[in-house]
């Protein structure tokens, strides 16, 4: 499980083509760790409308209210154009910083605007907070499975990612302590332990409220430092979210929050909140990447949040993610009892086990085929594990579709376990 990848060239990087690329030579070594998304890779495929795509995490935003967003963005540019267009704080806007922190109650965490940084997405406050933290072969310990697009940055900066098992009520405590201890032992430097608490993905689970916080107090003790990714907070179907990791320890955590499953995506708004000497870091780091967010798409969120319900926009959300969820437990079900898959109580996505002896990326091209496309369990370990798993989402298809699909993906398992 040792990143970076051999410097000397040979099985992947010679793959990746020696020949091809005159300027193989000229990489820096952490470009030879990088690789193509599994899903990325998928999504051409996927995206074929016969194709009954199980497999991306494109949040269902067709519920928005268009007209009124169109409405608002010309006002906006009409009253505050110039101002909306220009360069802004390398922070972020303060007005979106002060309403970040009002959204971040409802996630029981208690910042003020000023620890707030805003980022193009809550995946670029990943990146900086990487940059600023990993060197080389330092440990980061997630659980296992993790969401993707970590892993990818973690692997672009060389960490070592070191799993840690989770079961149905999130990470495990236990073995948190004594991944942690080992690792003391053998020497190794773990810098942050990396948890998604909510609505996992892929793993479809939630961190127990009993063990959050056993968890901080774990990572207090061993001074390693928490990165809390929590886009999927408010998208929980029974009930209000569970205190954050942050609310037990704000000095030890550093949460990333979103707007992309809450609102939408392509505004490209996240943000990280910080103690506040690592706040300062990821500003100048944001600094150095972007100068600044995107203001337009900052004021168009202030505007969004001002003057709509966006709290109510949220809840038509869940409800609409709840039915397909019931969809997509239903169809297992009925068509696929031989597997095991956990039950998301909010978000996006479900965890299944195969039935024993079944390579879930080997069997993909099949389920293509066949008209329905999911992601190997294998693109969410850095070490190859997941094999025997796939990441079904169900976000986005209709809820008849996802029958239809689970149903394909049945056929497909069967055909496979026949063989
Ligand atoms: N973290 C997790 C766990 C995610 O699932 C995603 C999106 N799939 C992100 C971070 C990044 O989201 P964004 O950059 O759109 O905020």
């Amino acid at each position: 499980m040792t990143n970076p990848e051999p410097r000397t060239p040979g099985g992947d990087r010679a793959a990746a083509g020696t020949r091809l690329d005159p300027w193989f030579d000229s990489y820096a070594e952490r470009a030879h760790g990088m690789r193509s998304s599994e899903i990325r890779a998928l999504f051409a495929v996927a995206s074929r409308p016969e194709v009954v795509s199980l497999a991306g995490g494109m949040p269902n935003i067709s519920g928005l209210p268009i007209d009124y967003l169109a409405d608002m963005t010309a006002k906006l540019l009409r009253d505050r154009g110039p101002e909306a267009l220009q360069y802004g704080s390398g922070q972020g806007e303060v007005a979106m910083r002060e309403q970040i922190v009002e959204v971040m109650r409802y996630d029981h965490v208690h910042a003020h605007p000023d620890d707030v940084v805003v980022t193009t997405g809550s995946q670029q406050a990943l990146d900086l907070v990487t940059e600023i933290f990993i060197d080389p072969g330092d440990v980061i310990v997630a659980e296992a499975p993790s969401y993707v697009g970590a892993l990818g940055v973690f692997r672009a900066y060389q960490a070592d990612i070191v799993h840690v098992p989770m079961d149905e009520d999130g990470l495990v405590p236990e073995e948190l302590e004594s991944t942690l201890r080992r690792l003391a032992a053998e020497g190794r430097r773990v810098k942050m332990l990396y948890t998604v608490p909510n609505f996992h993905n892929p793993g479809g689970v939630t961190l127990a409220e009993a063990r959050r916080p056993q968890v901080v107090e774990i990572c207090r003790r061993h001074g390693v430092l928490i990165l809390e990714d929590n886009p999927y907070g408010l998208l929980g179907f029974d009930g209000d979210p569970l205190p954050s990791l942050k609310s037990y320890n704000p000095d030890g955590v550093v949460y990333l929050g979103s707007f992309s499953k809450t609102f939408a995506p392509g505004y490209r708004v996240g943000w990280a909140a910080a103690p506040h000497a690592v706040r300062e870091k990821l500003v100048l780091a944001s600094e150095a990447a972007i100068l600044s967010p995107s203001r337009f798409s900052q004021l168009s969120i202030t505007s969004y949040l001002d003057g709509y319900d966006w709290y109510g926009q949220v809840k038509q959300f869940r409800e609409e993610y709840r039915t397909r969820r019931d969809a997509m437990m239903s169809a297992l079900t009925e068509y696929l009892p031989e597997a095991r898959w956990t039950v998301p109580t909010g978000g996006f996505y479900t965890w299944v086990t195969l039935p024993a002896g079944l390579d879930a990326k080997a069997m993909l091209p099949r389920a293509v085929t066949n008209l329905v496309a999911y992601v190997s369990g294998t693109a969410f370990y850095a070490d190859g594990q997941g094999a025997d798993h796939v990441r079904l989402s169900f976000c986005y298809p209709t809820p008849e579709r996802i029958r239809e699909g689970v149903r394909r993906l049945a056929g497909v398992v069967r055909a496979e376990a026949e063989l």
